[in-house]
């Protein structure tokens, strides 16, 4: 059951309510949301809920529907994100796990883990004990198998994966991963999962070959039941009568699961389909359906695989995959989890790094931690343009991967620029560009007032405009509508079909909804971000308003000079002018071009106080900073005015 606790309980209060519980058999588990802290109590006896309703503390007593407690988004609402190292796995987080099937040799294993990690995956895969139908099958390299695998991880700083088949091996293994595995063929090994749930430890759960969605959650509660918080779940196909696949992929599984339970749901496509060439397009779809991650089978020579050769990518096809989910992720409005780059695993809170691994790692440190911390709390803080829960907010906590950093919203663009350069907040993040209506050209202007500031992050968003109004107003109430500008017009078809309504301009979206919240009035509606929605105790009447639903804003994150060093930047923004001469543009570009550098933006702006006379706008792909710099040394010498507005990683 769901005990609800009062917002500000005492805690000799909170004690007896726990001390009740577990003298009557419960176990009790603490659970502070964003809303409410809730007790989930699970047991074997049932207890008259009354009895419980009138300990001091309590709000309401809610019984769990489900056979699967602990698992059940009725206990927990929000999504359960599960760290592993610098990773998060959950919540608007794609993470790519890879590698072989079995864990080989070193230089497989060394030129494999290269490749997964300069891909983008996130952690890596290898079998060293290999459940295999057949007895005469390879079946594993055991410990030597699992030393070599952390040996390869620490190397490329990524954490490891491994299944485990036995609880005899569980102490042993548990030196070396950081995941455990339970393959398919263990599912509903309970003696296994009491051992593994037993250790805390970060548990991938797979689903059996024959397993309803319901076992394969119980077998999840059995982990929870035993003392684990970290599990993930994995989809790897089930057997059906087709046999075209090697298992039939599951794919509802996953919006199916996703309502049931909390936890994180990843897909394994290598194991679903045991075909190569269909690993990818299965892939994609498992991201579109709303997995939160993917475990996938890569070698650098698969057909020398010792095990499941044939449905293991090539490295090509593997790179190939991760450049299509993160052209997907903003469609489903998720975020390609990434490694911080090497030598700044952990904050040392010394000196800028990469701002995302600053202040993701600094959010998964205790308050108390944050607060010995050499930094005040002040530098881990974003400002944005725009009243919570505006778009800005959104890409600031995509891109940070936090939620933990303190945002600071700012009423104008330029207030953002000021905001950082007095150093009231370490980041600002800013849209740059949209992709109907193109450059926001304020900021690109504001960019060049501002030399001490640099762009060290981009993040795209996709912008979904939703219909909110206050709780229990309905279509047919709204006779008025607020929103920016931008607002309407990307709402045109729909606001078309609402001739009556009267619209009303207003400066930010996010803000129009603050508004309709404080005048409570059933009649008024607002047009912005469902998170806005959230952020206020607003109602969506309506979502996906636009017209065009491809439509996505690009927004930079800037810091002070001295605090812009990107590690390995794969991109570069720079403007300048050109003198007033026949050839001088192409002059410029054609510095880019020698150096193979590939130009993604090209805009002139009109220079205010010098008519007809433009700046241009360049971003660039760069290959090293290396090759970048020699670049720009040699634009210095045809181009005028040349600035750098910043080097940092594409996202
Ligand atoms: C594996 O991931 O290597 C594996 C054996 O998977 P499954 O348990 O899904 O068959
Ligand atoms: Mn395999």
């Amino acid at each position: 059951m769901i005990i609800v606790l009062e917002r500000q309980i005492r805690d000799d209060h909170k004690d007896r309510i726990r001390r009740f519980l577990e003298q009557h058999g419960f176990r009790v588990r603490e659970i502070v949301g964003e809303e409410e802290t809730i007790f989930g109590a699970v047991g074997q006896l049932s207890i008259d809920h009354r009895e419980v309703e009138v300990l001091p503390g309590v709000v309401r007593v809610i019984p769990i529907s489900k056979p699967f407690k602990l698992a059940s988004r009725e206990l927990k609402r929000e999504d359960t994100i599960v760290p592993v190292g610098d990773v998060k796995i959950g919540s608007g987080r794609v993470a790519v796990i890879a590698g072989p099937c079995s864990v080989e040799n070193p230089d497989v294993m060394y030129e494999t883990a290269e490749i997964v990690k300069r891909s983008g995956g996130v952690m890596l895969r290898g079998g060293a004990f290999k459940p295999r139908t057949s007895p005469y099958a390879f079946q594993g390299s055991g410990e030597d198998g699992l030393k070599l695998l952390r040996e390869v991880g620490d190397h490329f700083g990524m954490p490891i994966v491994s299944e485990i088949v036995s609880s005899e091996h569980y102490d042993m293994m548990r030196e070396y991963v950081d995941v455990f595995q339970i393959g398919t063929r263990n599912m509903q090994n309970f003696e296994l999962l009491k051992v593994v749930g037993a250790g805390g430890m970060p548990v991938i759960l797979k689903r059996g070959l024959a397993a309803t969605i319901q076992e394969w959650l119980m077998a999840a509660e059995y982990l929870l039941a035993h003392g684990s918080e970290h599990v993930i779940l994995c989809e790897r196909g089930i057997r059906t009568f087709e046999t075209a696949t090697r298992n039939t992929l599951d794919i509802s599984a996953i919006p199916v699961a996703k309502k049931l339970t909390h936890l994180p749901i990843m897909v394994d496509p290598s194991h679903a389909t045991g075909i190569r060439e269909k690993v990818s397009p299965v892939a994609l779809a498992s991201i579109a359906a709303g997995a939160d991650g993917l475990l996938v089978e890569v070698h650098p020579r698969p057909e020398e695989a010792l095990s499941d050769g044939p449905q293991t990518l090539f490295p090509e096809q593997f790179e190939r995959l991760m450049r299509d989910i993160e052209a997907l992720c903003p469609v489903v409005e998720k975020q390609l989890s990434r490694l911080p780059e090497k030598g700044e695993r952990r904050p040392q809170f010394s000196g800028m790094r990469s701002p995302g691994s600053e202040v993701a790692a600094a959010g998964e440190r205790s308050g108390r931690e944050v607060a010995d911390g050499e930094r005040r709390a002040e530098e881990l803080a974003v400002a944005f343009q725009g009243e919570h829960g505006a778009y800005s907010e959104i890409a600031l906590r995509r891109f940070f991967q936090s939620d933990d950093i303190r945002s600071a919203p700012c009423s104008e663009f330029r207030d953002v620029f000021d905001s950082v350069l007095e150093g009231k907040t370490r980041f600002g993040v800013l849209p740059i560009e949209n992709s109907l209506s193109g450059s926001i050209h304020e900021n690109y202007d504001l960019l060049l007032q501002y030399p001490d500031l640099r762009i060290v992050g981009e993040i795209k968003i996709r912008i979904i405009h939703s219909l909110i109004a206050v709780p229990g107003a309905e279509l047919q109430d709204i006779e008025r509508v607020y929103s920016h500008p931008q607002g309407f017009a990307q709402c045109a078809r729909f606001l078309a079909e609402h001739p009556d309504w009267e619209r009303v301009p207003f400066y930010d979206t996010a803000g129009s909804v603050a508004h309709i919240a404080r005048e409570g009035d059933k009649r008024c509606a607002a047009i912005a971000g469902a998170e806005a929605a959230r952020a206020y105790g607003m109602h969506v009447i309506k979502e996906g308003l636009e017209t065009n639903p491809q439509n996505y804003t690009r927004f930079v994150v800037l810091v002070r000079e001295e605090y812009a060093a990107t590690p390995n930047p794969d991109k570069a923004s720079i403007v300048f002018t050109t003198s007033d001469t026949p050839g001088a543009l192409f002059e410029c570009l054609r510095v880019i071009a020698e150096r193979k550098l590939n130009m993604k933006k090209l805009e002139s702006r009109p220079i205010l106080g010098k008519p007809w006379h433009p700046m241009f706008y360049v971003d660039m792909e760069i290959p090293s900073l290396e090759v970048f710099e020699a670049a720009y040394a040699a634009l210095g010498e045809v181009a005028e005015n040349l600035r750098l507005l910043g080097t940092y990683r594409a996202q």
